[in-house]
């Protein structure tokens, strides 16, 4: 780029919008299809695991806890954020929220258990 070029791109740089946030005191709006962490509704599941056959890389699992009752585990760490298992499940008990917040130095606080109530999820203890 010949010098007075960049001299010009500096000078409009200093006048327009920075192209980044200040994260995380500053946090984006995610768009309405963003695919973040699920949210699981063990009222509405009725076990056909149709989800556990079609996610790609085994991240999630579903178990019958009682007579009609469910309970999915999911592994945020091997999840792909592709929502497979929300487009498969036939009875939208599976939800992509916008959570993107996940990052933790502890493996195993990446294992999620969801029951019937509590479908934001707990650590699997
Ligand atoms: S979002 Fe994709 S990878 Fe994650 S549990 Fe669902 S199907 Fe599996
Ligand atoms: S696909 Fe839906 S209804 Fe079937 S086991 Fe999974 S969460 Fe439950």
């Amino acid at each position: 780029m010949r010098p007075g070029k960049m001299i010009r791109e500096v000078l409009q740089s200093i006048f327009r919008k920075p192209a980044t946030i200040l994260y995380p005191a500053a946090k984006l709006d995610m768009p309405d299809k963003f695919r973040g962490k699920l949210k699981y509704y063990a009222n509405a599941c009725i076990g056909c695991k149709l989800c556990m056959r079609d996610c790609p890389t085994g991240a999630i699992t579903i178990s019958k806890v009682g007579e009609k009752k469910y309970e999915a585990v999911i592994n945020l760490a091997r999840c792909i954020y592709c929502a497979q298992c929300v487009d498969s499940c036939p009875k939208k008990a599976l939800e992509a929220t916008k959570d993107v917040e996940l990052a933790q130095l502890d493996e195993k606080k990446l294992t999620i258990t969801f029951t019937v109530d509590d479908p934001e999820g707990k650590v699997t203890s």
